[in-house]
């Protein structure tokens, strides 16, 4: 049995044709436009394709950016798409094509987490939590080998974790989310401010983004770090610093085997990652007499999200 399955993503749409055994057949990739019939009418060509090359595609799984209600086919919400308000998206989707085709969708970062336990970093693990350090900090979260998405499919929202009493305000309207602290935003606000405070150690960052800190981008602070330059570390130490906060915050919560960290600024490997394990010890409750789970680098790759959502539908039909 084939399912397509689609990553909505903020810049690009990719479909891809996946057998029962998660292997990826055929994909497609096109720009994601900004009106949500457009996007569905994308969606539509990507699986009329897929159907020229497989005659019977009966499911198809949709990972989205935002908050899908537990009915797993409604966008509640979503900070990319003004218009997913309430918005009937599997509906939509299974009309277009005259009911032939059955519709799953799926939070991003619950697919992303996923696809990385079935393909990459997660296999074999009981409990396990992804955290994605991409623009912001998204979540997924296995209980038992499934994923669990709450009583009204919100859980998982890691990145909007409250950690910081009046802290900085958050695209989502609150303050203080971990986001704020560990993500790629985070990791720019931390060099820039840095550059500001200490302009004489900020050369090789200014030297990257032309001068200008305000142009100052999450790749050159990673290629930065990797160089050695002093700043640069300071950043990826401060976000490490959240990101293994925030991890013992879950920890006391959940207690996973697993923690694995994806996204682009997780390129940077041990830079981010050894702050991360340290400070993970150092706000675990009782550190010195539990067994610790492991922190991981995501191994998937960048279809994982979209194979993740295959797999989910695939599971669901
Ligand atoms: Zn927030």
């Amino acid at each position: 049995m084939y399912t397509l399955g689609i990553d909505i993503g903020g810049t690009k749409i990719a479909g891809a044709v996946c057998d029962e055994n998660d292997k990826v057949l055929s994909q497609w990739r096109v720009p994601t436009p900004s009106e949500p019939d457009e996007i569905n009418d994308c969606i539509l060509e990507i699986y009329n394709e897929a159907l020229k090359l497989h005659s019977d595609i009966p499911t198809m799984g949709i990972s989205a950016a935002g908050n899908v209600k537990a009915d797993r086919r409604t966008m509640s919400f979503s900070a990319n798409i003004a218009k997913w308000i309430d918005y009937p998206l599997a509906d939509r989707i299974e009309e277009l094509t005259d009911h032939k085709c059955k519709v799953v969708v799926e939070n991003d970062a619950n697919c992303a987490g996923w696809g990385e336990y079935i393909l990459g970093a997660g296999r074999g693990s009981r409990n396990m939590v992804m955290l994605t350090v991409g623009t912001g900090l998204g979540g997924a979260i296995i209980i038992n080998g499934e994923l669990y998405r709450g009583s009204f499919g919100m859980a998982a929202e890691l990145g909007h974790l409250p950690m910081v009493s009046d802290g900085d305000f958050c695209g989502c309207g609150l303050r203080g989310c971990a986001e704020r602290y560990t993500s790629g935003n985070a990791l720019e606000h931390f060099a820039r401010s840095g550059i500001r405070r200490m302009p004489q150690k900020g050369k090789r960052l200014l030297e990257l983004c032309g001068g200008d800190v305000d142009t100052l981008e999450g790749k050159m602070v990673s290629q930065a770090a990797q160089e050695g330059d002093e700043l640069a570390l300071y950043a990826f130490g401060k976000i490490g610093e959240w990101l293994g906060r925030t991890m013992a915050a879950i920890a006391a919560v959940i207690d996973p085997d697993l923690f694995v960290i994806g996204g682009g600024v997780i390129s940077v490997g041990d830079i981010l990652l050894e702050p991360a394990r340290y400070n993970y010890t150092r706000f675990l409750q009782a550190a010195a007499y539990r067994e610790h789970a492991k922190i991981l680098p995501a191994t998937a790759g960048g279809d994982a999200g979209m194979i993740g959502a295959a797999d989910l539908a695939m599971r669901e039909a």
